[in-house]
């Protein structure tokens, strides 16, 4: 490894917040370019779930099993971080779907279990309405995004990376590497760029001629006044996904990645409060406080961009959804691929290659 790399990470949400910190550790030299305050864009307006659930092919379910994992190391390395393994109830989908995601991800090694009504009740004690039986995952969790994100920016700080608050306009290119950025502020060099920049990512990477083909669905999601607990965990209902964060406020989008907006997306979210105070026992006294609208990084695939563009020098690129999940898992293989060249194998997919087949 070469320890005095120096690298910047352009973005400071969790992605790159999560490779900044890992990179720093290893030994490089960072510094991180935002235009937003620490704690990025579309990570404050997460639902922030930590999962390996349905829907996935298998190496897919590998790479976030894997990050869950390195969820627990990562705590363990930064006590304090907020993070909480407090289970995932859900009964969103068709009872045949609920089967074959139990069959296959049991299959799997997922810990998944079938519950029955009187145990959804003794998990969530305060639910108005019971289903006859739903899945639990009790391996699954939460980070706090934000709370969590500046965890990562300012131990990696204390370590001796620098926060710049920055807008880059331009990757700067020698021959057919990337050596550096221009910033609102100047031109800055480095031996190695990093795009951990979510949406702002593509307009980044178009500048040295590479196509990141990312789309960006927006997600609506509800936050009540903080409040006396009422939920333990995930509960995942029909068209009403919520939890309770750890300062005690309960969110709610109407799936993970949150409700869409429509035309008038105060409306939706008075409605979708509606929709939350209805369905918790003691839940008539909560007060909407305010509503994100984010924009979710998604590549057309779905999957994680996490790698160099082909052909060109310098410069990663780490853009994904799901990057709560991700995050530990990402900012520790990209930090050894950068500095030491090795890929992990779980990353072996989410090239940006594929996409030019
Ligand atoms: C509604 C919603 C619900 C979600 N739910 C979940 C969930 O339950 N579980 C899960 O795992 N994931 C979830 N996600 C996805 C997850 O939040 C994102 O994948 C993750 O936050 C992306 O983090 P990021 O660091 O890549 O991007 P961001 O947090 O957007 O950070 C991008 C950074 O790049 C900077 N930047 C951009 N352009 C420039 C520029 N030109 N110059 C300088 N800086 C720049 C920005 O200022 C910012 O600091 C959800 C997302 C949304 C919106």
């Amino acid at each position: 490894m070469t320890a005095t790399k120096q690298v910047i990470v352009i973005g400071a949400g969790i992605i790159g917040a999560s490779i900044a910190w890992h990179l720093t550790k290893a030994g490089a030299r960072v510094t991180v370019v935002a235009d937003s305050a620490p704690g990025g864009i579309a990570t404050p307006a997460s639902f922030a779930w930590i999962n390996a659930s349905r829907g996935n092919p298998e190496p897919y379910f590998r790479l976030r099993s894997r990050a869950m994992a390195e969820w627990t190391r990562l705590a363990q390395d930064l006590p304090g971080l907020p993070l909480a393994w407090c289970g995932g109830l859900c009964w969103d989908m068709s009872a045949s779907d609920m089967d074959a995601y139990i069959a296959e991800h049991s299959s799997w090694g997922y810990g998944i279990e079938r519950v029955d009504r009187a145990r959804v009740a003794r998990i969530e004690p305060n639910l108005t309405e019971l289903p006859d039986f739903a899945l639990y995952v009790a391996e699954e969790g939460v980070a706090e995004p934000v709370a969590a994100t500046r965890a990562l920016l300012a131990d990696a700080e204390g370590h001796g990376a620098r926060l710049i608050a920055s807008t880059v306009t331009a990757l700067v290119k020698t021959g057919d590497r990337i050596t550096g950025v221009d910033t609102s502020h100047g031109l800055m060099s480095a031996d190695e760029v990093v795009i951990a920049a979510g949406v702002g990512s593509p307009d980044i990477a178009a500048n040295a001629g590479v196509t990141l083909p990312i789309e960006t669905p927006p997600g609506l999601i509800v936050h009540s006044r903080p409040y006396r607990k009422l939920l333990n965990g995930l509960v995942l209902a029909e068209r009403l996904h919520m939890r309770q964060t750890a300062e005690g406020r309960i969110i709610a989008g109407s799936d993970f990645g949150g409700a869409d907006p429509g035309m008038d997306a105060d409306a939706t979210a008075r409605d979708l409060f509606a929709v939350l105070k209805a369905s918790l026992r003691g839940g008539e006294e909560l007060e909407l406080d305010f509503h994100t609208l984010g924009y979710r990084p998604t590549p057309i695939d779905g999957f994680p961009i996490v790698g160099r563009a082909e052909g060109l020098g310098g410069l990663y690129i780490a853009v994904m959804h799901s990057g709560i999940t991700l995050a530990p898992a990402v900012g520790l293989f990209s930090s050894r691929e950068i500095l030491d060249g090795d890929r992990d194998p779980l990353l072996a997919p989410y090239g940006l290659g594929r996409f030019a087949q």
